[in-house]
């Protein structure tokens, strides 16, 4: 049993931003890092992390500089131990030469001494509170009040020292907590949980202000956006109840690599800028620190004129339960609603629909000799052809939409689309599957009562409002508060021709609603011919796997890498990615450090760790399976690992 374990309910407190309808950036105290300010008025500050060896000070120079012309503002640099920690003042002094003045923040995981050193070399130490004065032993223990006592002071003891050394050398200090690596102390009191990391960091906070130091940043990072966001969410929330105003520095930890990790960073991060939470941002993908760069201030900039968007009506009482996760009920409506996982609609009015081929971009691929139709993992739910209908015979598991026109001169297999005009003149039948655009401004009386008379109607919600998630998520709170409980499809129309953007505006458009519960299918499209309907599909299936409501794909918690990294994480990733990766919904963990990486995994099923040079460990979830296994057999006693535990399939031809 969990000593003293609780979950966060509802009613504890709903206040964990300014407003969840107005934007308005959360005001945090401002905090000096050398030159730079952060958090108070000061724009959201893009940083990221060296991947080098930070004995390699040439190499560690020439990459912090591609990061600053890349626009990072904050280089973070790894200081394992004493001797890293040292050479930081190497790097520095290189970079300061060749008239780079941006601040740099020292890494700490497991070791005080470096921390020290560190704090009187850089502008700001990171410290992990759960590993600073803890080694994890993974051992539950069963404290007493009196026990637990005892072990804060141990931990005042071990971090006092660097909280003076900070305040005497002007270096701030983030208090970095990751949900894969609490300490055994939390874990044993408040579970693997938001609450958990909340608490854990404010165990260090506490002895920090003890100390009259407020010089400090806070972060909550997790590779599941749900934690994280949630984490986030309480932190503020307790900082409200506390009279604290710490800035806060957003990331998903883990993100992984190309595609995935943009959409999974968005729909983290882009879910609290959208309430305004957040003062620094860290993409952390795993591929060159400077690619982070791009991704980070593209996310960023979304926020930048944000304050002009058009009203949108307040929440008198919030129904939703932003600490927990929770699905809206939606009766079920075919396959939408109820228990369904979210289903995707995708846009082919623009498309010509004489040849099965084209449903290809949708993830359906027609055999000819077979006359048969086979579906990729990523085979969306519904079509929409405005005015046509297909000359050929869709696949029985594709839903087709039409315009409502069209369906009345042909209404065989296929569901009609109606304007909200239409929907409130034409009185279609009401146990006929339909599907009505709606805004929000439409919500009037009339149609509320028909609505609640219609549990045949899926809505599809969109929006013009700059503000667009805050102002759907308003059109599920007037849903619930007037019973409404028709299944509702948000759906996003953009015209971007970068599919980067695309990924990072779609993800954190919707991101912020399916984490909350919100949304019994996505309807995506892109008035531009690139990024194509092909890649609009993945983006759709990656968000919804990166906000864990449907998982269609391998997922991979891949660390960014950083000094300690031990192999290429690149090359394995993808080497690892080219052999498991159509095993749907297998986690698999690649780390490149035994110090950190079995915590950083979380919820991995399978984990590849780097614990030396060439030596790699195979983890079943938490427990060492296989240790310093050959790096050039590896990947193979990986997938023999999955094989022997069940979970392999044979990759379809
Ligand atoms: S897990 Fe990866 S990013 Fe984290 S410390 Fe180890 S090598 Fe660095």
């Amino acid at each position: 049993m969990q000593k003293n374990k609780r979950m966060i309910s509802h009613s504890d407190s709903i206040l964990y931003c300014n407003s969840l309808t107005t934007y308005k950036r959360f005001k945090t105290r401002e905090v000096m890092i050398g030159d730079l300010a952060l958090g108070g008025d000061n724009p959201i500050r893009l940083q990221s992390m060296t991947t080098t060896d930070t004995m390699d000070t040439a190499g560690t120079v020439a990459q912090s500089i591609r990061m600053i012309e890349a626009g990072c503002e904050l280089v973070r640099i790894t200081a394992p131990s004493i001797k890293e920690a040292q050479n930081l003042e190497n790097i520095r002094k290189e970079l300061r030469n060749r008239g780079y003045n941006t601040p740099l923040v020292a890494d700490i995981h497991f070791t005080p001494n470096a921390a020290e050193l560190a704090a009187r070399i850089v502008e700001k130490v990171r410290i992990n509170p759960g590993n600073y004065a803890d080694k994890k032993k993974f051992e539950h223990i069963d404290y007493t009040d009196f026990a637990y006592e005892a072990e804060l002071d141990r931990i005042r003891e071990r971090f006092t020292p660097l909280v003076k050394i900070c305040k005497e050398y002007g270096t701030a200090m983030r208090i970095g907590t990751n949900h894969g690596s609490l300490s055994d102390r939390i874990m044993s009191r408040y579970g693997d949980s938001p609450l958990g990391m909340v608490e854990s960091a404010m165990e260090f906070l506490m002895i920090a202000e003890e100390n009259n130091f407020y010089n400090l940043v806070l972060s909550m990072k997790s590779s599941n956006t749900q934690v994280m966001v949630q984490a986030y969410r309480l932190l503020v929330s307790k900082m409200i109840e506390k009279g604290m105003n710490y800035p806060l520095h957003l990331g998903v930890t883990e993100a992984g690599e190309g595609e995935d990790g943009r959409i999974k960073s968005a729909v983290g991060i882009g879910t609290l800028l959208e309430d305004g939470l957040g003062d620094t941002i860290r993409v952390s993908l795993t591929e060159e620190p400077e690619y982070e760069i791009p991704v980070a201030k593209a996310l960023v900039d979304r926020y930048k004129h944000r304050e002009n968007h058009s009203p949108i009506p307040e929440i008198a009482k919030y129904p939703i339960d932003p600490y927990n996760y929770s699905r809206k009920k939606a009766s079920e409506v075919n396959n939408l609603g109820g228990e369904n996982a979210p289903r995707i609609i995708l846009d082919f009015s623009q498309i010509n629909l004489d040849n099965p081929a084209v449903l290809y971009r949708a993830g359906y691929a027609y055999s000819v000799p077979l006359d048969k139709w086979n579906l990729s993992d990523l085979a969306c739910d519904y079509i929409y052809t405005g005015k046509q209908i297909p000359t050929f015979e869709i696949p029985g598991t594709l839903g087709l939409i039409v315009d409502v026109t069209s369906w009345e001169s042909n209404r065989f297999n296929h569901f009609p689309l109606l304007s909200s005009n239409e929907y409130i003149e034409k009185n279609l039948d009401n146990s006929q599957l339909k599907f009505v655009t709606l805004q929000l401004s439409k919500m009037n009386a009339e149609m509320i009562a028909k609505l609640k008379n219609d549990q045949n109607a899926v809505l599809v919600i969109s929006t013009e409002n700059t503000h667009a998630m805050p102002e759907i998520r308003r059109f599920f709170v007037l849903c619930m508060e007037h019973g409404i409980t028709n299944p509702i499809v948000v759906k996003r129309n953009y015209n971007l021709s970068d599919l980067s953007e695309f990924q990072i505006n779609a993800a954190s458009d919707i991101g912020g609603l399916l984490i909350d519960g919100l949304g019994d299918g996505i309807w995506l499209s892109n008035e531009n011919d690139s990024p194509s309907i092909k890649h609009v599909n993945q983006t759709a299936f990656g968000i919804l796997q990166a906000a864990r409501v449907r998982i269609s794909k391998t997922e991979y918690i891949s660390c960014p890498s950083c000094g300690r990294t031990l192999f290429d994480l690149q090359e394995t990733t993808a080497k690892i990615r080219k052999r498991t990766d159509h095993l749907k919904g297998l986690k698999i963990g690649i780390m490149g450090c035994i110090v950190n990486g079995p915590g950083e995994m979380a919820d991995a099923d399978f984990g590849y760790v780097g614990t030396g040079i060439g030596k790699i460990t195979l983890y079943k979830g938490k427990d060492v399976v296989k240790r310093n296994v050959s790096s050039e057999l590896a990947v193979d006693e990986l997938i023999q690992l999955i094989k022997d535990n069940g979970k392999w399939v044979e990759m379809p031809i």
